[in-house]
């Protein structure tokens, strides 16, 4: 096959490992398949051709590809609902082939490094920001980037522990993690706990206009904070989102 052609039905991979990173939450380490090429932000179809169970939604859903391109493996994480999908990817065993669809999307960091980006991650809409911050942080891009990010409990937040370290390791970037359900967990917060709203954001942000604001997660949350932003006075051209429809 030459370097740039996509094969029809999919990229062929393998499973190699799962590991559950939160409560309910597990990464999936794919063989990257030689000329799959992708930008941080980026999201991509796996297919399981033959699934152990299946239902009306198919085998295939669409990832976002939380791995960044410099590593060697694709990662991606979901939340392990009760679906004949996860089930299947949770019980085949590693070495299973699966197809995975070129990378799509445009949920891509802009190019200008004068602008602040500020990520807006709900829940499990932390991967594409993972792989796009561990890039950042690999290629020392002089991008400033400000990740907000909510979940319910410490418990359900996944890669918590590689962001805090991250934000250690890469001065240009800071992390702010916010709990909604603080009474329900059983460890300790010392961070913020509430949703992302106007106030939080104008506490860690120098203004509310000028940079650039990518939220994703359940649609819901992604369709608040768009108007929440808009109402703020942030110009429309500079609010990008990615749904996980789905949710
Ligand atoms: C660009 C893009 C990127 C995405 N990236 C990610 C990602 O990185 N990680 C990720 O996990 N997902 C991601 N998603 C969403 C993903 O494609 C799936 O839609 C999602 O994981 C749900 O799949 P499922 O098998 O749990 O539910 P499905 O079987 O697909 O069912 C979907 C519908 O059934 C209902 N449903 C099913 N189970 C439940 C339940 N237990 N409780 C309530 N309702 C239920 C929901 O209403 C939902 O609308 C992404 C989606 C897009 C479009």
């Amino acid at each position: 096959m030459a370097a740039n052609e996509i094969p029809s039905a999919g990229y062929s991979s393998q499973l190699l490992n799962r590991v559950q990173v939160a409560e309910g939450t597990m990464v999936f380490h794919f063989e990257k398949p030689s000329h799959f090429d992708f930008k941080p932000g980026q999201s991509a179809d796996v297919t399981l051709p033959d699934p152990p169970e299946t239902d009306a939604e198919g085998n295939t859903r669409t990832f976002s590809i939380a791995s960044s391109p410099f590593e060697n493996q694709l990662m991606f994480t979901t939340r392990l609902r009760d679906t004949a999908f996860k089930r299947s990817l949770k019980k085949v065993p590693l070495g299973t082939e699966v197809k995975i669809g070129p990378a799509m999307g445009s949920f891509t960091l802009h190019k200008n490094s004068a602008k602040l980006a500020v990520f807006l991650a709900g829940g499990i809409g932390i991967t594409p920001f993972l792989s796009i911050v561990r890039q950042a942080d690999h290629d020392r891009l002089p991008h400033k980037l400000h990740l907000f990010y909510s979940n319910r409990r410490p418990e359900d937040t996944a890669f918590l522990e590689t962001l805090q370290m991250l934000e250690k390791s890469n001065p240009n970037f800071h992390l702010i993690c916010t709990m909604t359900e603080m009474p329900q967990s059983q460890k300790e917060w010392k961070g913020e706990t509430g949703l992302i709203n106007k106030e939080m954001l104008s506490r860690h942000l120098f203004a509310l206009q000028g940079p650039v604001y990518y939220s994703a997660g359940p649609p819901a949350m992604v369709a608040g904070i768009s108007k929440m932003l808009i109402a703020a006075g942030v110009d429309e051209d500079d609010i990008r989102t990615e749904d996980f429809a789905g949710y």
